[in-house]
């Protein structure tokens, strides 16, 4: 089912509904991913054995001279430096690093930075640390093959001069406008320029001059001299070279003439002998002119054969995110979140400060396949993934986040003086060595507001008063177990003046502590997590939730800002277990009964706690 094109410009409607999203609850069966027949084909075939490279991009003739390439295949990973990498990047690291991992191959670190205007060093250091955050490195064999595409612009202008000379490129003196209307459509072919035919020696010298300087932005243009009948439109006579006098951040104002993405990105895989080149769908239809454009530079001798290939697979679109630079930048500057790195943003600084790790992100992108249908995958996926890899990993720890004071009466008849009891848990109910967690239970201590109900509804297990039941008789307190402590019953409660509850009352019952012979003698249905009043540690908890509250922010047109979940950020001064004083910023915990929580790697300090909630342990938003 094809739900959303991309490049199409159709936005996802409402009525779109999510595909392939395997059930949260069920273990998902293995997804395919037709990219590793490919792989495999290839490799068995030999279609890119001895081919020469020592790991230097070059030409053809520097290849020559290379050894064997010791890599089975070549990947790359190239985004552009203007912006910060999200989560759909993450699926393509993933996809590229992880293939060459899997067949002995190497993927390149790219940065395309052929477009002088928006990039910046900031992106770029971004981009790199978040790579390796994902565990991904650039390295092999003791080489580095982190790459410039701004490196090969000589190899560029060589390259278009040669299809200049061999009558495969002219310069063209038209307008955008008039470029624009004699492009044709999709059922009427284009027009030649008028230029089309002038000599190469013309253009050649037009090209230099485009070069020196000599022409304003835009008055001259290099284009590929193919076929303006072409049914694909990529084919008429595509722009590759245009004039910019811009500065660039890594060539500085060397060049004042830039070569389009859809020449340079073949270009850069066949100067780094990438074998297989992965890209989204929307550049299917320019398949057709790299090959073409590679092939006619392999046949002048520019370029070492065999040449790299173009596959495409379907874009990672989650739902309740969305993943626009623009939008996300507008977001920022707008202030509807507090930067890059909001928990709330699906940008990988956000999605790391938010507590996902490497891990999670890598079982979504295999849960959710390599195919070329376009779909939709549900937002569960990526936090299924997040608690399927907690789970295991996150020492438990009991925080109260809606405090209420509950006072033990019987505490001296039966601790005396001793201001507290000492009490023991597992940090991990399944992985004992993982340690033991200690803490007191005391006189008074922090139970969650939600845990007292003065007329219990209908199955509550929590703590309720005696009270007066339909026939008039005395229905007695309710119990229930402290956790990791006592069975206690509840004996009433506290109110202010305007009748709220302040406090509730309680008497422990004797023999019942945890872990102690007999303890479950006395049996009870609820347990309530709870934490020492005198010994807890009061921490800032952010209780995030999706930034949208709707599967498609925008769609159908409206403003997407109209779809921000107002609810996506709750702080509340929590209490926490005193062992987790001591957490560092960016450890994981799982709050028992509340989700999965991190320490804020920006924020949180010794003595000022701040924790982030990850996720909650179920999925509230299904229906
Ligand atoms: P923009 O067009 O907004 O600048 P981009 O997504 O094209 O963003 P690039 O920096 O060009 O950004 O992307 C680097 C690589 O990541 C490309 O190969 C691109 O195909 C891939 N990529 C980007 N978004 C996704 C996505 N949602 N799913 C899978 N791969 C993606
Ligand atoms: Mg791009």
């Amino acid at each position: 089912m094809l739900l959303f094109a991309p490049g199409n410009g159709r936005r996802p409607s409402q009525q779109d509904k999510p595909v392939n999203t395997p059930n949260d609850k069920s273990a998902p069966a293995p997804a395919t991913n037709f990219l590793k027949n490919i792989i495999e084909g290839d490799i068995e075939r030999g279609t890119y054995a001895g081919r020469h490279f020592d790991g230097t991009p070059g030409d053809a003739a520097s290849q020559a001279n290379a050894p064997v390439d010791v890599a089975a295949i070549r990947t790359r990973f190239p985004p552009e430096p203007n912006g910060y990498l999200h989560i759909g990047h993450a699926k393509s690291i993933w996809l590229n690093f992880g293939l060459a991992r899997d067949y002995g191959g190497i993927c390149h670190m790219r940065f395309d930075d052929t477009n002088p205007e928006k990039e910046e060093q900031e992106y770029v250091d971004s981009i790199l640390d978040a790579v390796q955050w994902l565990g991904y490195t650039w390295n092999a064999n003791g080489k580095s093959h982190l790459f410039h595409a701004s490196d090969y612009f000589d190899f560029m202008y060589r390259a278009a001069e040669y299809l200049i000379t061999a009558g495969l490129a002219y310069v063209d003196e038209q307008n955008a406008e008039q470029m624009r209307a004699n492009r044709g459509t999709l059922t009427e072919a284009g027009k030649d320029s008028p230029w089309r035919n002038r000599p190469a020696e013309e253009s050649l010298r037009l090209f230099a001059e485009m070069r020196d300087g000599k022409h304003p932005d835009g008055s001259l243009v290099l284009r590929a001299k193919i076929d303006m009948a072409s049914p694909n439109i990529n084919l008429r006579d595509p722009a590759i070279y245009r004039i910019r006098h811009a500065e660039h951040h890594r060539a500085g104002d060397k060049w004042c003439v830039y070569p389009m993405y859809t020449f340079a990105h073949p270009i850069e895989d066949a100067l780094e002998r990438i074998t297989h080149s992965i890209c989204t769908l929307e550049f299917e239809d320019q398949r057709p002119f790299y090959d073409w454009l590679l092939a006619r530079l392999a046949e002048g001798g520019l370029l070492a054969r065999p040449l790299p290939h173009q596959y495409e697979f379907s874009r990672l679109n989650l739902t309740y995110i969305m993943t626009s630079k623009r939008k996300l930048k507008q977001l920022v500057d707008d202030a509807h979140v507090t930067g890059w790195d909001d928990p709330r943003m699906p940008t990988i600084v956000g999605l790391r400060r938010r507590g996902y790790t490497p891990e999670a992100l890598q079982l979504m992108c295999e849960r959710t396949g390599v195919s070329k249908s376009d779909s939709w995958i549900d937002y569960s996926i990526l936090e299924g993934a997040l608690r399927d890899d907690l789970e295991g990993k996150a020492a438990r720890a009991m925080v109260v986040l809606d405090p209420l004071r509950l006072k033990l009466t019987n505490w001296n008849e039966l601790f005396g003086a001793d201001p507290s009891e000492p009490c023991s848990a597992p940090a991990h109910p399944h992985h004992p060595e993982m340690g033991t967690r200690t803490f007191n239970l005391t006189p008074e201590v922090w139970i969650e507001r939600e845990d007292f109900a003065e007329v219990p509804p209908k199955g509550y297990h929590r703590l309720s008063p005696p009270r007066a039941g339909a026939d008039g008789a005395e229905i007695a307190g309710s119990m229930a177990r402290l956790k990791y402590g006592y069975v206690i019953r509840c004996t009433g409660c506290e109110k202010d003046a305007d009748g709220k509850v302040t406090a509730v009352l309680a008497e422990i019952v004797p023999d019942t502590k945890s872990g102690t012979p007999g303890a479950d003698s006395v049996k009870v249905k609820g347990v309530i997590t709870w934490v020492s009043v005198t010994e807890g540690v009061a921490a800032e908890v952010r209780l995030y939730d999706r930034l949208f509250t709707v599967p498609h922010p925008g769609a159908g047109e409206h403003d997407f800002l109209l779809d921000l979940n107002p609810n996506s950020k709750r702080v509340v001064t929590a209490w926490v277990e005193p062992g987790l004083a001591q957490a560092a910023a960016d450890d994981k915990f799982q709050f028992e009964r509340h989700g999965y929580f991190v320490a804020d790697r920006k924020d949180h300090a010794p003595g000022k706690p701040v924790f982030n909630r990850t996720v909650t342990l179920r999925d509230t938003w299904q229906k």
